[in-house]
């Protein structure tokens, strides 16, 4: 699953950790939150045989399914999953079904999401088919079986799809919903006869019922998880393609195809290459990415098996509004997805307790391919902001291992966070620095191989990477999968001698709210090297400490090429050689240093002023990148002065001094031949200077924006969306009006869903309560209003956060029910409010099950963190700005 990553992870970098879009629930506290999801062992299932027919106007749909079981012990009773159904008919037949052995009762446990199924007598040890006919819901945000509305030029349209990890298979079929209960599926269903059905496995007959009604039965999948089952419906169109034996298709809203070519491209090229990588061919027959309309608060795509679910907007290229960055996103999301086809999909964790196998791996495949098939975009150093953003997570209290024990269904919602993904991706990362590429990749190979079709834990792999490596990582993996933390590496001495440099490290922990913590420990891969040499010099870092001799004397840098999991600190007199030499850095070393030094300066390690030492000493011409982030950094610091106009027009000034310059050598319009990061650049400087209220950049924005009625030239499509939203975040209540009837005309759901978007980005409270007022009402369309809600939140969190508990009841239905634990608190996550603390607390302890409070109490940390930060760090800043702001 892709998880939504807020669109300023640059505030990842920056120390602020963006508003993690995904998050727990918040469902009144029932015990269905604290019920284990586990099931009996007594039984298992082999194959499942269901068929659906959906009433998509009336929002249900009628099943059958015969399960194909195995009792393995004598019982008098079975338990399956299952969630919002009725059974009119239950009987437990023979193998062959054919005779018909029980007719058991039934009892629902709606708390437990369980299903018992009771007889009169103990069932002997055999094999039997459980067979059922059971009615179920079509929901309205993305759970189960679920209708998506949306417009067209031709009208309202609605399309089926569905949306079953973690846990939401059971709303679909009766089953054991948990990733260890692998079975293969036949599924049919009874559909309109003009409208495309898609699942896993390509249709294997259609039968044409004459009523307006098509029989459509799918091939048989092989052997899966249930959450990898999938199933939709609509007026779509397909586009195919083909790599070997496999089909490679798009589907999308009927007329849309053109705008999925790129996906279907990206796709071609990423099989051949998962292919080779993976050693194990793709075994499915096709592949397919389908595009829905809509979004959801917790993900933003899901790897089905052979039916990669996407929401439009991680997929589809519009060439009237897509940018650069779509286009990478789209790429990234694919290639994110189709590794899970392998990892997830072919191989899946045994429990919820290793997720980060699935997540922390795609993720960190997906950079490893971006960076391989597109170098021309130089992505090696967005692992950094992926580093940043998963150590400002796992650095305050409430972190926790990657590896980590879930119990109920809660639970495993929340385990989708930036510590299973991002410290996931990270340390694998350092993993496979540690033992080369070459061995990595041989160690994944033979994992895959051993398990396929199986279930896996951690240790399945450390033991295949430690075969192949002939090195053991294993202790490494436990230390860094099995604790939390981040490592801190003080740089103790660096003396030169005879021609090298005898470094001395040691290690402690990097806290952000803990200063007196006791250091856990690590065994940490350290590379070091000195700038100018082309010799790199590694040391494993045991019992806390390190030497290290590297070859050449000068300017040292720790965790060189930045493929470490762990915080590194300098004396003052080494920081103050690399701030000279700073110019001479290879770009990854910047941007890890520069995220070290922020990070380590609002913890109180060093001068938080240092990292402006930095900003002064970056030149004009640097990586786009770092200049993309320095950006993000100064929007950060921007919020911290809050309420507090005087100082922040100082830092505001000296910020738009120093992106002015950058800004004004790429200009408004792309010039021919630039570099794709230098198109990212032009909107991120666009968005950074709008925040900081550069006056030229809103007025040209806002010229722009009025002079596209005349002149066509004024808004070209890569400058679109940030046009406009500079002109919405400076609106006045004639422009948001303006703004309002344009999305109200809009026919095009990717285009109509930005905009309100934009219309919740105001900074004027008044606009922002009008955008609230909006989002629920039945205007923005269903999936829509979470989203506004979130992005009023974004500059007014206490607003947004009042709101959205005064109207709980309203806005749990406009939240998929996987999420609202999260995402209530997760409105308050950026306040610099103390009163807010009360209220996050308040608000856990009453709609919130105590086993599932941890995005709470994320939320919570971070406000405790930011006000500490603004009360005890910026007067570093003002100190400098004031010294040195106008050098
Ligand atoms: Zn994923």
């Amino acid at each position: 699953m892709r998880r939504i990553l807020v669109s300023a992870i640059v505030l990842a970098l920056a120390g602020l950790s963006a508003v993690p879009v995904v998050h727990a629930d918040t469902r009144p506290a029932t015990s269905a939150m604290q019920a284990t999801t586990q099931l009996p062992r007594n039984a298992r299932p082999a194959h499942y045989d269901v068929t659906i027919t959906p009433d998509a106007a009336n929002l249900k749909f009628d099943g059958h399914v015969a399960i194909a079981i195995d009792v393995l012990q004598p019982t008098a009773s079975i338990t399956l999953n299952a969630i919002d159904m009725t059974f009119p008919k239950v009987r437990l037949m023979s193998a062959n079904g054919k005779a018909a052995m029980a007719d058991p009762k039934v009892t629902v446990d709606a708390d437990a999401q369980t299903a018992t199924f009771t007889f009169g007598k103990p069932i002997a040890r055999g094999s039997y088919k459980l067979v059922m006919d059971y009615t179920g819901k079509i929901g309205t945000q993305a759970n189960g079986l679920f209708a998506i509305d949306y417009d067209t030029k031709a009208g309202k349209r609605r399309a089926l799809y569905t949306q079953f990890e973690n846990s939401d298979a059971r709303r679909f079929i009766p089953s054991w919903d948990e990733p260890a209960y692998k079975a293969t599926f036949d599924l049919t269903v009874t559909v309109p006869s003009a409208q495309m059905a898609v699942s896993n496995m390509p249709v294997a007959q259609r039968t044409d019922l004459g009523n307006g009604l098509a029989r459509v039965r799918f091939a048989t999948a092989p052997k899966m998880s249930t959450y990898l089952l999938f199933f939709a419906l609509g007026d779509f169109d397909r586009a195919t393609t083909r790599l070997g034996a496999t089909e490679i298709g798009v589907v999308t809203q009927k007329g849309s195809s053109s705008q999925a070519a790129f996906a279907l491209e990206s796709a071609k090229a990423v099989l051949a290459e998962y292919n080779d990588y993976f050693g194990t061919p793709y075994p499915l027959p096709k592949l397919d990415n389908i595009a829905s309309p809509g979004s959801s608060q917790f993900f933003g795509a899901m790897e089905n098996w052979g039916a990669i679910y996407t929401f439009e907007y991680a997929m589809l290229l519009d060439p009237t509004i897509s940018t650069q960055a779509d286009k990478q996103g789209v790429f990234n999301t694919e290639a994110h997805e189709m590794a899970h086809q392998w990892f997830g999909d072919l191989v899946t964790m045994d429990w919820w307790d290793d997720l980060w196998l699935n997540e922390g791996f795609a993720s960190w495949m997906q950079g490893r391919t971006t960076e391989k098939l597109h170098p021309e975009w130089n992505s090696a150093l967005s692992a950094i902001r992926v580093r940043a953003s998963a150590m400002s997570r796992d650095a305050v209290v409430t972190t926790h291992p990657v590896v980590q024990h879930v119990e109920t269904v809660e639970q495993a919602s929340q385990a989708f966070d930036s510590i299973t993904y991002s410290k996931g991706e990270s340390v694998i990362r350092m993993l496979e620095g540690y033992v080369g590429a070459d061995a990595w990749r041989a160690g994944v190979r033979r994992y895959i191989k051993a398990h396929a079709h199986g279930n896996t834990v951690s240790d399945d792999l450390w033991r295949e990477v430690d075969a192949a490596a002939g090195k053991p990582i294993t202790q490494i993996a436990h230390e860094f999968t099995l604790q939390p933390g981040v490592p801190l590496i003080r740089v103790e001495q660096a003396t030169c001698v005879a021609g090298h440099t005898a470094l001395k490290l040691s290690q402690g922990e990097f806290t952000k709210d803990r200063p007196d913590k006791k250091p856990l420990s690590w065994h940490v891969p350290v590379i070091a090297q000195v700038l100018g040499t082309s010799k790199t010099a590694r040391t494993l870092v045991t019992d806390g400490k390190a030497t290290l001799d590297v070859p050449g004397c000068g300017t040292v840098v720790v965790n060189a090429g930045q493929s470490g999991y762990y915080r590194t600190l300098y004396s003052p007199q080494q920081f103050a050689a690399l701030t000279s030499d700073f110019a001479k850095l290879a770009p990854i070393d910047q941007l890890g240093i520069m995220d070290d030094v922020w990070s380590l300066g609002m913890a109180g390690l060093q001068p938080a002023s240092d990292y402006l030492d930095l900003v002064q000493a970056t030149p004009a011409a640097a990586d786009p990148q770092i200049w993309g982030d320095i950006a993000g950094s100064f929007d950060s610091l921007n919020r911290y002065y809050d309420g507090d106009p005087a100082r922040q027009a100082a830092l505001r000034a000296f910020a738009i001094a120093r992106l002015t310059p950058v800004f004004e050598r790429i200009g408004w319009i792309a010039k021919p031949r630039e570099s794709d990061p230098v198109k990212n650049l032009r909107n991120e400087l666009i968005d950074s200077l709008s925040a900081l209220g550069d006056p030229t950049v809103i007025a040209e924005a806002r010229r722009r924006y009025v002079a596209q009625s005349s002149d066509p030239t004024a808004m070209p499509p890569a400058l679109r969306k940030v046009i406009i939203d500079v002109v919405a975040r400076h609106a006045d209540a004639a422009t948001w009006e303006q703004l309002h009837a344009a999305a109200l005309a809009e026919k095009t759901p990717l285009i109509k869903d930005d905009l309100y978007a934009y219309l919740s980005s105001t900074e004027d409270t008044t606009l922002a309560q009008r955008a609230l007022d909006l989002s629920l009402t039945d205007e923005p369309g269903a999936t829509n209003s979470a989203a506004m809600i979130a992005n009023v939140a974004d500059l007014h969190p206490e607003l947004a956060f009042d709101f959205a508990v005064a109207h709980m009841a309203q806005v749990d239905t406009k939240v998929d029910s996987t999420s609202r634990s999260r995402y209530y608190p997760a409105l308050a996550y950026n306040s610099l409010n103390p009163a807010m603390i009360g209220k996050v607390k308040a608000f856990a302890e009453a709609h919130i099950a105590a086993t599932s409070r941890r995005s709470a109490n994320t939320t919570v940390s971070n406000i405790t963190y930011r006000i500490m930060v603004r009360n005890e760090r910026l007067p570093a800043i003002d100190a400098w700005l004031k010294k040195k702001g106008s050098e």
